[in-house]
């Protein structure tokens, strides 16, 4: 990619509370996270007179308190129509039960993403110490940073709402009609399992969530549950072919940026 070519199209990112207009029908705002990444981008696509939010947030007061200040503030008198999770990392899925309970919203997510975070809400998380550790110090981790990863315990579940009971599975190539627009699903591994995108190509809006991030590359990990698994063949490869014959090459990491609907870190 040469990141020369990469132009922004807003000069600052939405401040709190705040949302920006990327394209008609279509806003940006960010919640806040307590980690070196310090925000996730939530997008709200216009949906026959409400709102489909794209990702949740994280499961935290200061990210509830974040929605409250949008819904009360910039989307006073709108309404939420639906949610639609692109993957199961806590900064992502993380305020989905929230959302639901609080507005009933239904969930849209790919299947592998929705059982995954299942998986990590009801598993023993990092308490599960024996084979963790062998793991993490297999891989080169200091005997001192395991014990803080796995001091860490049921850490998915505190950072989470859970989902709902049923939900919609969404998968590659789908066609998914949201408001008057027509969105093509993507899907890609390697930062998740199944990870979801968003392309319409007629608006130029493609939705990347965390397959493709502006300036540094995604987190790409072997997790102790698959120790033999791939992730970054799996995640080059899905950049070559898997975004349904979309390369992401410099033009298309271009037209990403310039038109907004893009995960800016
Ligand atoms: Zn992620």
């Amino acid at each position: 990619m040469d990141s020369e070519t990469l132009t922004f199209p807003h000069a600052a990112p939405p401040m709190p509370g705040e949302v920006t207009q990327i394209a008609p029908g279509v806003l940006w705002f960010r919640l806040k996270l307590p980690f070196q990444l310090n925000h996730v981008n939530i997008y709200l696509i216009e949906d026959n007179g409400g709102w489909l939010a794209l990702d949740t947030g994280l499961g935290t007061d200061e990210c509830r308190i974040g929605w409250d200040n949008i819904l009360t503030g910039p989307l006073r008198g709108e309404k939420l129509s639906q949610m639609l999770v692109t993957h199961f990392h806590p900064d992502h899925v993380g305020l989905a039960g929230w959302l639901h309970q609080s507005f009933g919203l239904h969930l849209a997510m790919p299947r592998t993403e929705y059982l995954y975070h299942l998986m990590a809400a009801h598993g023993r998380g990092d308490m599960y110490d024996g084979a963790h550790r062998d793991f993490y110090r297999a891989n080169g981790l200091s005997s001192e940073t395991t014990d803080v990863l796995l001091d860490r315990g049921l850490n998915y579940l505190r950072l989470t709402t859970g989902v709902p009971i049923s939900y919609e599975r969404i998968k590659h190539d789908d066609a998914r009609r949201i408001g008057g627009r027509d969105f093509r699903v993507l899907t890609g591994g390697g930062h998740a399992l199944e990870q979801a995108m968003l392309l319409q190509q007629s608006d130029r809006l493609f939705f990347a969530a965390d397959q493709v991030i502006a300036k540094i590359s995604p987190n790409v990990s072997v997790h102790p549950v698959e120790p033999d698994d791939d992730p970054l063949g799996c995640y080059l490869r899905d950049l070559q072919v898997g975004l349904g014959g979309f390369q992401v090459g410099p033009r298309l990491l271009k037209l990403l940026v310039e038109f907004g609907g893009f995960n800016r870190r």
